[in-house]
Protein backbone atom coordinates (compact mmCIF):
# COMPACT_ATOMS: atom_id res chain seq x y z
CA UNK A 1 0.00 0.00 0.00
CA UNK A 2 1.83 3.44 -0.52
CA UNK A 3 2.69 5.45 1.90
CA UNK A 4 0.02 8.38 1.13
CA UNK A 5 -2.92 6.09 1.73
CA UNK A 6 -2.08 6.71 5.25
CA UNK A 7 -0.42 9.84 5.46
CA UNK A 8 -2.73 12.47 4.37
CA UNK A 9 -2.00 16.04 3.95
CA UNK A 10 -2.97 19.26 4.85
CA UNK A 11 -2.39 22.19 2.48
CA UNK A 12 -2.44 26.01 3.15
CA UNK A 13 -4.19 26.78 -0.41
CA UNK A 14 -3.80 30.66 -0.83
CA UNK A 15 -7.20 30.46 -2.97
CA UNK A 16 -9.33 30.24 0.01
CA UNK A 17 -6.89 31.21 3.20
CA UNK A 18 -7.19 27.81 4.83
CA UNK A 19 -5.35 24.81 5.20
CA UNK A 20 -7.20 21.97 3.35
CA UNK A 21 -7.41 18.21 3.03
CA UNK A 22 -5.10 17.72 -0.12
CA UNK A 23 -6.89 15.50 -2.61
CA UNK A 24 -5.38 14.77 -5.46
CA UNK A 25 -8.05 14.86 -8.73
CA UNK A 26 -6.88 11.08 -9.88
CA UNK A 27 -5.96 9.20 -6.95
CA UNK A 28 -1.76 8.73 -6.44
CA UNK A 29 -1.32 11.12 -9.15
CA UNK A 30 -0.50 14.90 -8.43
CA UNK A 31 0.17 17.91 -10.88
CA UNK A 32 2.02 20.54 -9.97
CA UNK A 33 3.12 23.74 -11.74
CA UNK A 34 5.81 26.22 -9.94
CA UNK A 35 6.44 29.12 -12.18
CA UNK A 36 10.53 29.55 -13.03
CA UNK A 37 12.95 32.34 -12.97
CA UNK A 38 13.01 34.59 -15.82
CA UNK A 39 16.80 34.43 -17.44
CA UNK A 40 17.69 38.02 -17.63
CA UNK A 41 20.25 37.62 -14.26
CA UNK A 42 22.17 34.89 -12.10
CA UNK A 43 19.44 33.96 -9.88
CA UNK A 44 19.71 35.26 -6.12
CA UNK A 45 19.54 33.20 -2.90
CA UNK A 46 15.79 34.08 -2.53
CA UNK A 47 14.78 32.83 -5.66
CA UNK A 48 16.65 29.61 -4.51
CA UNK A 49 14.54 29.53 -1.44
CA UNK A 50 11.30 30.20 -3.60
CA UNK A 51 12.59 26.81 -5.96
CA UNK A 52 13.85 24.73 -2.83
CA UNK A 53 10.44 24.80 -0.88
CA UNK A 54 8.77 23.53 -4.44
CA UNK A 55 11.38 20.89 -4.41
CA UNK A 56 11.62 19.50 -0.57
CA UNK A 57 7.60 19.60 -1.40
CA UNK A 58 7.98 17.69 -4.87
CA UNK A 59 10.45 15.36 -2.78
CA UNK A 60 7.93 14.52 0.18
CA UNK A 61 5.40 13.96 -2.43
CA UNK A 62 7.68 11.29 -4.26
CA UNK A 63 8.61 10.03 -1.26
CA UNK A 64 4.83 9.30 0.28
CA UNK A 65 4.42 7.04 -2.93
CA UNK A 66 2.64 9.73 -5.27
CA UNK A 67 3.36 9.69 -9.13
CA UNK A 68 4.13 13.48 -9.57
CA UNK A 69 4.33 15.33 -13.27
CA UNK A 70 5.91 18.76 -11.76
CA UNK A 71 6.57 20.98 -14.58
CA UNK A 72 8.63 24.30 -14.05
CA UNK A 73 9.13 26.44 -16.34
CA UNK A 74 11.62 28.89 -17.89
CA UNK A 75 10.39 32.50 -18.69
CA UNK A 76 12.28 33.98 -21.59
CA UNK A 77 10.19 36.27 -23.35
CA UNK A 78 7.49 38.07 -22.25
CA UNK A 79 8.26 39.32 -18.67
CA UNK A 80 8.35 43.57 -18.43
CA UNK A 81 10.74 45.63 -16.19
CA UNK A 82 8.84 46.25 -13.52
CA UNK A 83 6.18 43.37 -13.94
CA UNK A 84 4.39 46.60 -16.11
CA UNK A 85 3.03 46.11 -19.51
CA UNK A 86 4.27 49.09 -21.21
CA UNK A 87 8.03 48.93 -21.08
CA UNK A 88 11.30 47.12 -22.07
CA UNK A 89 11.55 43.77 -21.94
CA UNK A 90 13.87 42.25 -19.08
CA UNK A 91 15.80 39.98 -21.51
CA UNK A 92 15.56 42.49 -24.18
CA UNK A 93 17.02 45.48 -21.96
CA UNK A 94 19.52 43.37 -20.58
CA UNK A 95 20.90 41.52 -24.48
CA UNK A 96 20.91 45.65 -25.80
CA UNK A 97 23.00 46.92 -22.78
CA UNK A 98 25.77 43.68 -22.68
CA UNK A 99 25.48 43.96 -26.39
CA UNK A 100 24.14 40.38 -26.53
CA UNK A 101 21.13 38.66 -28.78
CA UNK A 102 18.45 38.22 -25.97
CA UNK A 103 18.73 34.20 -26.28
CA UNK A 104 22.27 34.39 -25.76
CA UNK A 105 21.16 35.96 -22.36
CA UNK A 106 18.42 33.12 -21.83
CA UNK A 107 21.01 30.56 -22.82
CA UNK A 108 23.86 31.95 -20.32
CA UNK A 109 21.25 32.62 -17.36
CA UNK A 110 19.61 29.02 -18.16
CA UNK A 111 23.04 27.75 -17.58
CA UNK A 112 23.45 29.37 -14.18
CA UNK A 113 20.19 28.55 -12.92
CA UNK A 114 21.03 24.75 -13.62
CA UNK A 115 24.43 24.67 -12.49
CA UNK A 116 22.75 26.98 -8.58
CA UNK A 117 19.98 23.46 -8.96
CA UNK A 118 22.45 21.20 -9.27
CA UNK A 119 24.78 22.29 -6.29
CA UNK A 120 21.83 22.80 -4.13
CA UNK A 121 20.98 19.15 -4.65
CA UNK A 122 17.11 20.31 -6.60
CA UNK A 123 15.77 17.24 -8.13
CA UNK A 124 14.86 18.00 -12.30
CA UNK A 125 11.52 18.80 -12.26
CA UNK A 126 9.69 16.54 -15.27
CA UNK A 127 9.12 19.06 -17.70
CA UNK A 128 11.06 22.65 -17.86
CA UNK A 129 9.44 24.16 -20.72
CA UNK A 130 10.16 27.83 -22.61
CA UNK A 131 7.69 30.97 -22.95
CA UNK A 132 9.39 31.23 -26.49
CA UNK A 133 8.87 27.29 -27.00
CA UNK A 134 5.18 27.85 -26.85
CA UNK A 135 4.18 30.76 -28.54
CA UNK A 136 1.49 28.61 -31.08
CA UNK A 137 -0.19 27.63 -27.69
CA UNK A 138 -0.20 31.27 -26.58
CA UNK A 139 -1.67 32.78 -29.54
CA UNK A 140 -4.40 29.73 -29.39
CA UNK A 141 -5.45 31.55 -26.17
CA UNK A 142 -5.61 34.80 -27.02
CA UNK A 143 -7.89 33.92 -29.68
CA UNK A 144 -10.42 31.67 -27.53
CA UNK A 145 -10.55 35.04 -24.86
CA UNK A 146 -11.40 37.24 -27.77
CA UNK A 147 -13.59 34.78 -28.87
CA UNK A 148 -15.15 34.64 -25.23
CA UNK A 149 -16.03 38.56 -26.30
CA UNK A 150 -12.74 39.28 -23.15
CA UNK A 151 -10.13 39.75 -25.10
CA UNK A 152 -9.92 42.99 -27.92
CA UNK A 153 -7.55 44.20 -30.48
CA UNK A 154 -5.97 47.69 -29.98
CA UNK A 155 -3.02 49.06 -32.19
CA UNK A 156 -1.99 45.13 -33.32
CA UNK A 157 -1.61 44.15 -29.50
CA UNK A 158 -4.89 42.50 -27.52
CA UNK A 159 -5.78 43.22 -24.03
CA UNK A 160 -7.32 41.09 -21.64
CA UNK A 161 -10.83 43.34 -20.43
CA UNK A 162 -10.64 43.46 -16.83
CA UNK A 163 -13.82 45.13 -16.03
CA UNK A 164 -16.10 43.30 -18.64
CA UNK A 165 -14.66 40.14 -16.83
CA UNK A 166 -15.49 40.81 -13.93
CA UNK A 167 -19.13 41.23 -14.47
CA UNK A 168 -19.26 37.78 -14.22
CA UNK A 169 -16.31 36.79 -12.51
CA UNK A 170 -14.18 37.66 -9.50
CA UNK A 171 -11.31 39.20 -10.56
CA UNK A 172 -9.26 39.53 -7.53
CA UNK A 173 -10.14 36.50 -5.43
CA UNK A 174 -6.64 35.02 -5.16
CA UNK A 175 -5.08 38.41 -4.04
CA UNK A 176 -8.14 39.65 -2.44
CA UNK A 177 -7.69 43.15 -3.98
CA UNK A 178 -10.80 44.57 -5.78
CA UNK A 179 -10.60 46.50 -9.11
CA UNK A 180 -11.39 50.06 -7.62
CA UNK A 181 -8.18 49.63 -5.41
CA UNK A 182 -6.22 48.16 -8.65
CA UNK A 183 -7.34 51.28 -10.30
CA UNK A 184 -5.75 53.32 -8.05
CA UNK A 185 -2.71 51.71 -7.72
CA UNK A 186 -2.12 52.07 -11.93
CA UNK A 187 0.23 53.41 -13.38
CA UNK A 188 -0.56 56.33 -15.72
CA UNK A 189 1.97 55.38 -18.61
CA UNK A 190 1.97 56.44 -22.33
CA UNK A 191 0.85 52.81 -24.02
CA UNK A 192 -2.32 52.70 -21.74
CA UNK A 193 -4.35 54.67 -24.28
CA UNK A 194 -4.43 51.00 -25.92
CA UNK A 195 -6.48 49.86 -23.20
CA UNK A 196 -10.29 50.29 -22.53
CA UNK A 197 -9.68 50.02 -18.57
CA UNK A 198 -6.54 50.89 -16.79
CA UNK A 199 -6.50 47.46 -15.11
CA UNK A 200 -6.53 45.32 -18.36
CA UNK A 201 -3.29 43.76 -19.08
CA UNK A 202 -1.53 42.56 -22.24
CA UNK A 203 -2.14 38.88 -23.65
CA UNK A 204 -0.07 40.38 -27.08
CA UNK A 205 2.41 43.05 -27.55
CA UNK A 206 3.02 44.36 -30.90
CA UNK A 207 6.82 44.88 -31.08
CA UNK A 208 8.25 47.83 -31.85
CA UNK A 209 10.76 48.11 -35.25
CA UNK A 210 13.63 47.21 -33.19
CA UNK A 211 12.28 44.33 -31.41
CA UNK A 212 14.04 41.36 -32.24
CA UNK A 213 11.56 38.64 -29.96
CA UNK A 214 9.05 39.05 -32.21
CA UNK A 215 6.39 35.98 -33.76
CA UNK A 216 3.87 36.64 -36.34
CA UNK A 217 0.46 36.36 -35.25
CA UNK A 218 -3.41 37.43 -36.77
CA UNK A 219 -2.77 41.06 -34.63
CA UNK A 220 1.06 41.53 -34.87
CA UNK A 221 4.41 41.06 -35.67
CA UNK A 222 5.12 40.53 -31.74
CA UNK A 223 5.58 38.99 -28.40
CA UNK A 224 3.06 37.36 -26.06
CA UNK A 225 1.56 38.81 -22.39
CA UNK A 226 4.20 37.62 -19.70
CA UNK A 227 1.09 35.72 -17.87
CA UNK A 228 -0.08 33.73 -20.79
CA UNK A 229 3.25 31.73 -20.65
CA UNK A 230 2.21 29.92 -17.83
CA UNK A 231 -1.41 29.66 -18.75
CA UNK A 232 -0.56 27.90 -21.99
CA UNK A 233 2.57 25.81 -20.00
CA UNK A 234 0.50 24.57 -17.15
CA UNK A 235 -2.77 23.37 -19.58
CA UNK A 236 -0.64 21.85 -22.15
CA UNK A 237 0.56 19.19 -19.48
CA UNK A 238 -1.56 18.80 -17.16
CA UNK A 239 -4.91 19.66 -18.42
CA UNK A 240 -7.43 22.68 -18.10
CA UNK A 241 -7.66 21.88 -14.05
CA UNK A 242 -4.72 20.35 -12.08
CA UNK A 243 -4.03 19.56 -8.81
CA UNK A 244 -1.27 22.69 -7.07
CA UNK A 245 0.20 25.42 -8.34
CA UNK A 246 3.26 27.40 -6.39
CA UNK A 247 5.33 30.50 -7.10
CA UNK A 248 6.57 33.39 -4.75
CA UNK A 249 4.12 35.27 -2.71
CA UNK A 250 5.50 38.50 -4.76
CA UNK A 251 3.66 36.56 -8.05
CA UNK A 252 0.13 36.30 -6.51
CA UNK A 253 -0.25 39.57 -7.87
CA UNK A 254 -0.89 40.69 -10.77
CA UNK A 255 0.78 37.26 -12.13
CA UNK A 256 -1.00 34.44 -11.16
CA UNK A 257 -4.21 36.47 -10.91
CA UNK A 258 -4.17 37.05 -14.41
CA UNK A 259 -3.48 33.70 -15.00
CA UNK A 260 -6.95 32.44 -13.29
CA UNK A 261 -8.67 35.37 -15.67
CA UNK A 262 -7.17 33.77 -18.67
CA UNK A 263 -7.83 30.24 -17.98
CA UNK A 264 -11.16 31.29 -16.87
CA UNK A 265 -12.14 33.63 -19.45
CA UNK A 266 -11.11 30.20 -22.20
CA UNK A 267 -12.61 27.15 -20.11
CA UNK A 268 -15.11 28.68 -18.12
CA UNK A 269 -13.45 26.76 -14.97
CA UNK A 270 -10.87 27.33 -12.01
CA UNK A 271 -7.56 25.89 -13.39
CA UNK A 272 -6.21 25.14 -9.98
CA UNK A 273 -7.02 23.46 -6.90
CA UNK A 274 -4.41 24.59 -4.62
CA UNK A 275 -2.70 27.68 -4.67
CA UNK A 276 0.65 27.84 -3.03
CA UNK A 277 2.91 30.44 -2.38
CA UNK A 278 6.60 30.57 -1.03
CA UNK A 279 7.04 33.43 1.56
CA UNK A 280 10.42 35.93 0.85
CA UNK A 281 13.98 35.31 1.92
CA UNK A 282 15.73 39.04 3.02
CA UNK A 283 19.06 39.91 3.97
CA UNK A 284 19.89 41.99 6.61
CA UNK A 285 16.08 42.37 6.95
CA UNK A 286 15.94 44.04 3.75
CA UNK A 287 14.23 43.39 0.30
CA UNK A 288 17.36 41.08 -1.43
CA UNK A 289 17.21 43.14 -4.85
CA UNK A 290 20.06 43.34 -7.63
CA UNK A 291 19.94 47.30 -7.96
CA UNK A 292 20.63 48.24 -4.27
CA UNK A 293 23.49 45.55 -3.97
CA UNK A 294 21.49 44.02 -0.95
CA UNK A 295 21.80 40.42 -2.22
CA UNK A 296 23.89 37.36 -2.47
CA UNK A 297 24.20 34.86 -4.92
CA UNK A 298 23.64 31.24 -4.63
CA UNK A 299 27.09 30.63 -5.34
CA UNK A 300 28.88 33.20 -3.36
CA UNK A 301 27.78 30.95 0.04
CA UNK A 302 29.89 28.16 -1.22
CA UNK A 303 33.03 30.61 -2.26
CA UNK A 304 32.78 32.73 0.95
CA UNK A 305 32.75 35.80 -1.83
CA UNK A 306 30.23 38.13 -0.23
CA UNK A 307 30.67 41.33 2.03
CA UNK A 308 27.69 40.09 3.87
CA UNK A 309 30.13 36.48 4.83
CA UNK A 310 32.54 35.89 7.09
CA UNK A 311 33.30 32.64 5.44
CA UNK A 312 32.36 30.36 2.65
CA UNK A 313 29.33 27.64 3.53
CA UNK A 314 28.43 24.45 1.66
CA UNK A 315 25.24 24.53 0.16
CA UNK A 316 23.35 21.95 2.42
CA UNK A 317 23.70 24.15 4.97
CA UNK A 318 22.73 26.88 3.35
CA UNK A 319 19.91 25.01 2.30
CA UNK A 320 19.61 23.72 6.06
CA UNK A 321 19.45 26.67 7.20
CA UNK A 322 16.33 27.83 4.98
CA UNK A 323 14.51 24.33 6.26
CA UNK A 324 14.33 25.97 9.67
CA UNK A 325 11.65 28.22 8.61
CA UNK A 326 8.42 27.25 7.64
CA UNK A 327 8.15 28.15 3.57
CA UNK A 328 5.12 30.83 4.35
CA UNK A 329 7.27 32.17 6.78
CA UNK A 330 9.57 35.44 6.21
CA UNK A 331 12.87 34.18 6.07
CA UNK A 332 15.65 36.90 7.19
CA UNK A 333 19.54 35.92 6.05
CA UNK A 334 22.24 37.31 8.32
CA UNK A 335 25.77 35.78 8.77
CA UNK A 336 24.92 35.07 12.43
CA UNK A 337 22.26 32.98 11.46
CA UNK A 338 23.62 30.95 9.19
CA UNK A 339 26.77 30.04 11.36
CA UNK A 340 24.71 29.03 14.04
CA UNK A 341 22.39 26.88 11.18
CA UNK A 342 25.91 25.01 10.18
CA UNK A 343 26.44 24.12 13.71
CA UNK A 344 23.05 22.17 13.77
CA UNK A 345 23.79 20.69 10.47
CA UNK A 346 27.24 19.50 11.52
CA UNK A 347 25.87 17.79 14.82
CA UNK A 348 22.92 16.55 12.51
CA UNK A 349 25.05 14.97 10.34
CA UNK A 350 27.45 13.07 12.29
CA UNK A 351 24.81 11.91 14.52
CA UNK A 352 23.08 9.94 11.11
CA UNK A 353 26.66 8.56 10.40
CA UNK A 354 27.12 7.55 14.22
CA UNK A 355 23.96 5.63 13.36
CA UNK A 356 25.50 3.17 11.53
CA UNK A 357 27.47 2.22 14.16
CA UNK A 358 24.77 0.81 16.54
CA UNK A 359 24.31 -2.56 17.34
CA UNK A 360 20.46 -3.73 17.66
CA UNK A 361 19.32 -5.33 21.35
CA UNK A 362 16.45 -7.86 22.53
CA UNK A 363 14.66 -5.13 23.41
CA UNK A 364 13.43 -1.60 22.54
CA UNK A 365 13.32 1.22 25.26
CA UNK A 366 12.63 4.22 22.89
CA UNK A 367 8.71 4.44 21.12
CA UNK A 368 10.18 4.67 17.42
CA UNK A 369 6.75 4.50 16.20
CA UNK A 370 5.10 7.51 17.85
CA UNK A 371 8.69 9.69 17.08
CA UNK A 372 8.34 8.79 13.35
CA UNK A 373 4.48 9.56 13.36
CA UNK A 374 5.60 13.09 14.50
CA UNK A 375 8.17 13.35 11.76
CA UNK A 376 5.12 12.43 9.22
CA UNK A 377 2.49 14.83 11.12
CA UNK A 378 5.05 17.61 10.77
CA UNK A 379 5.18 17.51 6.90
CA UNK A 380 1.72 16.51 6.99
CA UNK A 381 0.55 19.73 8.33
CA UNK A 382 1.78 21.65 5.41
CA UNK A 383 5.20 20.67 4.78
CA UNK A 384 6.40 21.97 8.20
CA UNK A 385 9.95 20.88 7.99
CA UNK A 386 10.81 23.06 10.97
CA UNK A 387 8.77 21.26 12.95
CA UNK A 388 10.21 17.88 11.05
CA UNK A 389 14.03 19.41 11.95
CA UNK A 390 13.04 19.55 15.76
CA UNK A 391 12.01 16.02 15.63
CA UNK A 392 15.16 14.93 13.77
CA UNK A 393 16.75 16.41 16.70
CA UNK A 394 14.96 14.50 18.90
CA UNK A 395 16.45 11.41 16.69
CA UNK A 396 19.99 12.93 17.45
CA UNK A 397 18.98 13.07 21.15
CA UNK A 398 18.03 9.19 20.93
CA UNK A 399 21.37 8.14 18.74
CA UNK A 400 23.62 9.93 21.86
CA UNK A 401 21.70 7.61 24.03
CA UNK A 402 21.96 4.49 22.25
CA UNK A 403 25.69 4.85 21.52
CA UNK A 404 25.75 5.33 25.24
CA UNK A 405 24.01 2.25 25.72
CA UNK A 406 21.28 4.02 27.96
CA UNK A 407 18.55 3.14 25.11
CA UNK A 408 18.44 0.42 22.88
CA UNK A 409 16.66 -0.51 20.38
CA UNK A 410 15.39 -4.37 19.04
CA UNK A 411 16.20 -5.22 15.18
CA UNK A 412 12.91 -3.92 13.62
CA UNK A 413 12.57 -0.89 15.33
CA UNK A 414 16.80 -0.16 14.62
CA UNK A 415 16.27 -0.73 10.92
CA UNK A 416 12.74 1.36 11.20
CA UNK A 417 14.64 4.74 13.00
CA UNK A 418 17.83 3.94 10.70
CA UNK A 419 15.46 4.08 7.52
CA UNK A 420 13.23 7.13 8.75
CA UNK A 421 16.11 8.88 9.71
CA UNK A 422 17.35 8.55 6.15
CA UNK A 423 14.90 9.58 4.54
CA UNK A 424 14.14 12.16 6.09
CA UNK A 425 17.53 13.91 5.93
CA UNK A 426 18.40 12.74 2.56
CA UNK A 427 15.86 12.01 0.52
CA UNK A 428 12.86 14.13 1.60
CA UNK A 429 14.73 17.40 2.82
CA UNK A 430 17.50 16.88 0.27
CA UNK A 431 20.78 17.30 2.30
CA UNK A 432 24.14 15.75 1.54
CA UNK A 433 26.71 15.69 3.93
CA UNK A 434 29.93 16.84 2.42
CA UNK A 435 32.02 14.62 4.08
CA UNK A 436 30.95 11.52 2.68
CA UNK A 437 27.78 9.90 4.49
CA UNK A 438 24.31 9.50 3.31
CA UNK A 439 23.08 8.27 0.05
CA UNK A 440 25.63 8.69 -1.76
CA UNK A 441 28.78 6.69 0.67
CA UNK A 442 26.07 3.76 1.45
CA UNK A 443 25.94 3.00 -2.64
CA UNK A 444 29.77 3.07 -2.70
CA UNK A 445 30.23 0.60 0.01
CA UNK A 446 27.35 -1.60 -1.55
CA UNK A 447 29.66 -1.18 -4.92
CA UNK A 448 32.63 -1.79 -2.64
CA UNK A 449 31.31 -4.82 -1.47
CA UNK A 450 29.87 -6.36 -5.04
CA UNK A 451 33.54 -5.94 -6.52
CA UNK A 452 34.79 -8.03 -2.94
CA UNK A 453 32.26 -10.51 -4.12
CA UNK A 454 33.35 -10.67 -7.54
CA UNK A 455 37.03 -10.63 -6.94
CA UNK A 456 36.39 -13.84 -4.42
CA UNK A 457 34.55 -15.48 -7.30
CA UNK A 458 37.65 -15.02 -9.54
CA UNK A 459 40.12 -16.63 -6.67
CA UNK A 460 37.96 -19.37 -6.13
CA UNK A 461 37.76 -20.22 -9.83
CA UNK A 462 41.59 -19.26 -9.74
CA UNK A 463 41.05 -16.32 -11.89
CA UNK A 464 44.34 -14.47 -10.17
CA UNK A 465 44.68 -12.15 -12.99
CA UNK A 466 40.87 -11.00 -12.46
CA UNK A 467 40.81 -10.62 -8.78
CA UNK A 468 44.41 -9.04 -9.15
CA UNK A 469 43.18 -6.57 -11.76
CA UNK A 470 39.86 -5.82 -9.19
CA UNK A 471 42.32 -5.07 -6.21
CA UNK A 472 44.79 -2.95 -8.09
CA UNK A 473 41.99 -0.48 -9.69
CA UNK A 474 40.19 -0.09 -6.89
CA UNK A 475 43.56 0.85 -5.02
CA UNK A 476 44.26 3.31 -7.98
CA UNK A 477 40.66 5.19 -7.06
CA UNK A 478 41.73 5.20 -3.27
CA UNK A 479 40.29 2.46 -2.35
CA UNK A 480 42.81 -0.13 -0.38
CA UNK A 481 41.09 -3.51 0.59
CA UNK A 482 42.32 -5.77 3.50
CA UNK A 483 41.83 -9.67 3.71
CA UNK A 484 41.42 -10.71 7.25
CA UNK A 485 40.24 -13.70 9.38
CA UNK A 486 36.48 -12.77 9.00
CA UNK A 487 36.81 -12.41 4.93
CA UNK A 488 37.87 -8.76 3.38
CA UNK A 489 37.24 -5.31 4.08
CA UNK A 490 38.08 -1.83 2.89
CA UNK A 491 39.30 1.60 3.30
CA UNK A 492 38.64 4.89 1.39
CA UNK A 493 40.69 7.29 1.48
CA UNK A 494 39.48 10.69 2.13
P1 LIG B 1 11.66 35.87 -11.10
O1 LIG B 1 12.83 35.31 -11.86
O2 LIG B 1 11.84 37.28 -10.69
O3 LIG B 1 10.35 35.63 -11.82
O4 LIG B 1 11.59 35.05 -9.72
C1 LIG B 1 11.65 33.65 -9.64
C2 LIG B 1 10.98 33.18 -8.37
O5 LIG B 1 11.68 33.65 -7.20
C3 LIG B 1 9.55 33.68 -8.21
O6 LIG B 1 8.74 32.60 -7.72
C4 LIG B 1 9.65 34.78 -7.19
O7 LIG B 1 8.47 34.93 -6.47
C5 LIG B 1 10.76 34.25 -6.31
N1 LIG B 1 11.46 35.31 -5.54
C6 LIG B 1 11.91 36.50 -5.98
N2 LIG B 1 12.54 37.20 -4.99
C7 LIG B 1 12.49 36.42 -3.88
C8 LIG B 1 12.96 36.55 -2.53
N3 LIG B 1 13.62 37.62 -2.10
N4 LIG B 1 12.71 35.51 -1.68
C9 LIG B 1 12.06 34.41 -2.09
N5 LIG B 1 11.60 34.23 -3.34
C10 LIG B 1 11.81 35.20 -4.24
ZN1 LIG C 1 4.15 31.94 -14.00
Amino acid sequence: MPLYKSQPIKIYNSLSGEKENFTPINEGNIGMYVCGPTVYSNVHLGNVRTFMSFDVIYRYFLHLGYKVRYIRNITDVGHIVDDIDEGEDKIAKKARIEQLEPMEIVQRYTVDFHNVLKAYNFLPPSIEPTATGHIIEQIEIVKKIIAKGIGYESNGSVYFNVVKFNETNNYGKLSGRNIEDMLANTRDTDGQSDKKNPQDFALWKKAEPQHIMRWPSPWSDGFPGWHLECTAMSTKYLGNHFDIHGGGMDLKFPHHECEIAQNEACTGQEPVNYWMHANMLTLNGKKMAKSTGNNILPSEIYSGGSPFLTKAFSASVARFFMLQAHYRSNLDFTNDAILAAEKGFYRLMEAVEGLKEIKPNTISTLDISSWKQNCYDAMNDDFNSPILIAYLFEGVRFINLLKDHTATLAPEDLDNFKNTMHSFVFDVLGLVDEKGAGNNSEKIDGLVNLLIGMRNNARDNKNFALSDQIRDQLIALGIQLKDGKDGTSFNIQQ
